[in-house]
């Protein structure tokens, strides 16, 4: 076995503990040397050669900062990176091929987006040398003679592969790129495409705005179009579908399954697991321990590959990747068991007008503890509509009948960023005015938020210093700490795993029941919204101007109302009970169209 230590440097604070790793080390105590203060970067450093892999300082360390694994001598022939001393190792990659679409799935952590920028050629790998010179391409390619990454990294060391890429934190890319979108989209395009692509993307409307005025869907729809149109013959798409609502993420996976020029590589990383099912040739798993080492996995056909891993189980490698398998229930149960409780709001027909827009909703009736999902384009008037319910706005027409007052909402917005979360305080701040409870150890708040979550490994970390799935939970736990009557949760699960989307899910639907409160969840993810939701609000109209909503629907029907509307039909894969997009024009999809059965049959 092949000894893997690593220290995450951020999490690991010399000047705040009394360096327990170091003082309690057996080898250390015995006058070897297996944990040491490296001088030049005044934080600890652990010598693999030496270390017994005893995990003594990994339960020490106060901030939990160091992992120790022990990993099989064979696996350290396929290493192709590891960021420094003590980084974090990867292991394979994902090989693309050509003319084909691979879809990436794995966790948060596993190395999916440095996978990425080595097959872009952007990160040249050092196959773990990270003391000496790092090697040469030559030396690369002779390390992977016979493997399918040989030929890859061949192609990249002589300067063969052009990649276009689709950074995953879109929200990042106004403070980089100024100007208005038709000036870029033309500058960017290399294919001549550019005009037609914007039809397609429905980017029409946008050709006069700055970028920095655009919503987050806006700007992902933008950058599709500005990598589609570059002259390349590798195409990477990092998490093409956040802050897209389901109609925008089908047309961005027709576009781009519709625009990769033929022939070229085309890798796509997404947790939305129907639309990479969708988009997909085959699928690549990427698996390990999250921050420590990943592992890509052999390729499996798209079907067989999304479903081991929601099982948890890879044949291929005769390997665990979890202990749990996941599956999607439609949980008729939990629609029973909420229709039994008591009414919490309950609405008339409601017509409320704001300055240029109008919603109209039907009557309908929340339930105490329940979980309602919402689905529909983002502009529609859901958060109009929940702010009505909670007596913020004041309907033209119609009535609430809700408890007495004004209700307290608890809103995590669509878009989270360090600003509007709380810039400079730590994520212990911001919980405890949440609600101090959530640090009191052991304390459910704590259990079923805190560490369901995994939040309580980031307490330390500045809001400014989070990346962009960290940001999200800690967004989400400070909505369900608080107090409040309706909690209103708008994309939970932009930038999380397929795992960390199942947590939040489980968190609110515990706190909701257990509070006897109510929560209204906006989900474009249709897996998660079919996980989480009990019954389903549709929204239809003309964003921006004109919103109706439907009465809350069980989750079956709402779905088929809304999935008709966009003309798509979904069946039920039955091994996991994961929702898949039929392939238009498919002999299903025609089938469940006949019988109008949008969703599953
Ligand atoms: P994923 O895309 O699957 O979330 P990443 O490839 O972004 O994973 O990162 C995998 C791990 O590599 C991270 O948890 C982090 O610990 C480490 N890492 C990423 N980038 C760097 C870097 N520039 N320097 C050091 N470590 C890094
Ligand atoms: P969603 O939550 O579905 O994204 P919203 O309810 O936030 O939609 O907004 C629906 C429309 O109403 C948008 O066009 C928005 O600009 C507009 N709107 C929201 N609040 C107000 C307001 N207080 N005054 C005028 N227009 C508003
Ligand atoms: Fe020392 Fe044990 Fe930590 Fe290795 S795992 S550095 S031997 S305390």
């Amino acid at each position: 076995m092949t000894r893997v230590a690593v220290i995450d440097y951020e999490l690991c604070k010399p000047s705040k503990c009394n360096k327990e790793c170091i003082a309690f080390c057996p080898v250390n105590l015995t006058g070897g040397t297996a944990i040491e203060i490296d001088n030049a970067r005044k934080k600890p450093v652990i010598y693999e050669e030496t270390c017994i892999g005893c995990g003594i300082c990994v339960k020490k360390c106060p901030f939990k900062a160091i992992s120790i694994v022990n990993l099989p001598d064979e696996l350290e022939k396929m290493l192709v990176h590891r960021y420094g001393k003590n980084g974090f190792k990867l292991y394979g990659l994902p090989i693309p091929r050509e003319g084909k679409i691979l879809g990436v799935i794995g966790k948060n952590g596993a190395g999916k987006s440095t996978a990425l920028r080595i097959l872009a050629g952007e990160l040249r790998p050092n196959l773990g040398r990270v003391e000496d010179k790092p090697p040469e391409w030559d030396e690369v390619v002779r390390q992977f003679r016979g493997t399918e990454l040989q030929n890859y990294f061949r192609m990249l060391a002589e300067g063969k592969i052009r990649a276009a890429h689709k950074i995953q934190y879109v929200d990042m890319v106004p403070r980089r790129v100024r100007g208005k979108l038709s000036t870029l989209l033309e500058k960017a395009d290399e294919r001549g495409i550019w005009k037609e692509l914007v039809k397609e993307l429905n980017l029409s409307h946008l050709l006069d705005r700055d970028i920095r005025q655009l919503s987050g869907g806006e700007l992902q729809r933008f950058l599709v179009a500005a990598v589609l149109s570059k002259d390349a013959n590798l195409y990477l798409f990092d998490e093409p579908s956040s802050y897209l609502d389901i109609r925008e993420r089908i047309r961005v996976a027709r576009v781009i399954r519709r625009y990769v020029p033929s022939g070229s590589y085309v890798v796509v990383v997404e947790h939305d697991i129907a639309m990479l099912d969708y988009l997909s040739d085959h699928v690549v798993v990427m698996y390990g321990e999250p921050g420590v080492y990943g592992i890509a996995s052999k390729p499996y056909g798209v079907r067989t590959g999304i479903n081991h891993f929601l099982k948890g189980y890879l044949p291929a490698e005769n390997m665990r990747i979890r202990s749990e398998p996941i599956k999607y229930t439609i949980s008729f149960t939990q629609q029973q068991e909420v229709q039994q409780t008591r009414r919490y709001i309950g609405w008339s027909r409601l017509v409320v007008r704001l300055d240029g827009f109008t919603l109209e909703a039907e009557p309908g009736e929340l339930h105490e503890g329940e979980v309602l999902g919402v689905v529909g384009p983002n502009g529609i008037g859901k958060t109009t509509f929940v702010r009505t319910l909670a007596g913020e706005l004041e309907p033209a027409e119609g009535n609430i009948d809700k408890p007495e007052g004004q209700l307290r909402i608890s809103y995590k917005p669509q878009y989270v960023n360090p600003e509007n979360l709380g810039g400079d305080a730590t994520v212990e701040q911001l919980l405890r005015e949440a609600n101090p409870s959530t640090l009191s150890p052991g304390s459910w708040l704590n259990v079923e938020i805190v560490r369901r979550l995994r939040v309580d490994r980031l307490l330390d970390r500045r809001i400014a210093e989070l990346s962009g799935g960290e940001l999200q939970k800690v967004a989400v736990a400070v909505a369900l700490a608080r107090e409040a009557d309706i909690y209103l949760l708008d994309e939970p699960s932009a930038y999380l795993d397929v795992e960390e989307r199942l947590s939040v899910a489980k968190a609110i639907r515990r706190l909701t029941e257990a509070r006897g409160a109510a929560a209204i969840i906006v989900e474009h993810d249709i897996a998660v919204q079919d996980y989480i939701a009990s019954r389903i609000l549709v929204f239809t109209g003309t964003p921006g101007s004109h919103g109706k909503a439907s009465k809350p629907l069980p989750l079956p029907e709402g779905m088929n109302l809304f999935l008709r509307e966009l003309g798509i039909t979904i069946r039920k894969d039955p091994e996991t009970g994961r929702p898949r997009i039929n392939k238009e024009d498919s002999f299903l999809d025609r089938m469940q169209k006949r019988l109008g059965k949008y969703y599953y049959i």
